[in-house]
């Protein structure tokens, strides 16, 4: 439940299945991931984004074979204290596999809350407090686990991002958006979308699919295979991977995978 959660945040559910299965034959339980190597975690991930996620998932891995004897724990509180895991996925975790009476918010749910409850058409403009107070308010006295499943697949299905199907819709009587004409955000605060290689995350997930495969590279070799553009900012991408814990550098001055050599020192040269 919880390798699921981790590995659907921001990545689609047809992208996640092979990985995931991959990945529960490599590690089937949280203790065995407890003894996987960060190196390991980070190469298992290549191609599914987010870099950081796998790192996480071994750290709470680990801390539940500490703190928990390896049985992931069930309850909200103690799940916000493992490494990584933050509000939504440990309600989804205590709500889907705790039976949980908590309310449950992926992007479908806010999505829809934010139609319904706000007026709004999109989540990205309401204020996370007011998402969660709608949340909140919305959740019936019991059934929360069919009412968060619900919601999920309203959204997925029928309220989605760029064609919601009003008219098909359980909730078009009490949708605020739909009821005050359905108004789009002002053209004026959509930002242009900027292209995925333009961005800093593109190019540090370059360096890291650089160090899956060489086991040390200079910082002057990764400048080299970055484009044009982002070379400049290599010292930048280095040390924001460094301090998410995503690479290292060896006393020898190369980069590389964490946990593949028994010395590292704390700050980037170049
Ligand atoms: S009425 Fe339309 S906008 Fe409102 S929740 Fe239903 S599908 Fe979404």
């Amino acid at each position: 439940m919880l390798v699921s959660e981790v590995m659907l945040q921001q990545t689609q559910v047809e992208r996640v299945r092979r990985y995931y299965e991959r990945w529960l034959e490599r590690w089937p339980t949280l203790r065995a991931l407890a003894q996987a190597t960060p190196a390991d975690v980070i190469r298992e991930w290549a191609g599914l984004g987010y870099n950081r996620r796998a790192l996480y998932l071994q750290r709470a891995a680990l801390a539940t074979a500490e703190q928990h004897g390896g049985e992931l724990p069930l309850e909200p509180a103690q799940l916000l204290e493992l490494p990584g895991i933050g509000p939504y996925t440990a309600a989804a975790v205590a709500c889907f596999a705790g039976d949980a009476h908590v309310s449950v918010a992926d992007t479908n749910i806010q999505r829809v809350l934010a139609r319904v409850r706000l007026g709004r058409e999109r989540a990205k403009d309401c204020e996370p407090s007011r998402l969660r107070e709608a949340a909140e308010t919305l959740l019936p006295p019991a059934g929360a686990r069919d009412h968060n499943l619900a919601l999920m697949d309203l959204g997925a299905l029928v309220c989605t991002a760029r064609a919601p199907m009003c008219t098909r819709c359980p909730l078009a009587d009490a949708c605020c958006w739909r009821g005050s004409g359905a108004p789009t955000a002002d053209s004026a605060t959509r930002r242009r979308q900027v292209r995925f290689e333009e961005t800093g995350r593109f190019a540090r997930g370059r360096i890291v699919d650089a160090l899956r495969v060489a086991p040390r590279m200079s910082a002057q070799e990764l400048t080299e295979m970055l484009p044009e553009q982002h070379r400049p900012h290599t010292a930048r991408y280095l040390f924001a991977l460094e301090a998410d814990g995503l690479i290292e550098q060896g006393s020898d001055g190369m980069w590389r995978l964490p946990g593949q050599g028994s010395t590292s020192i704390a700050s980037p040269k170049l």
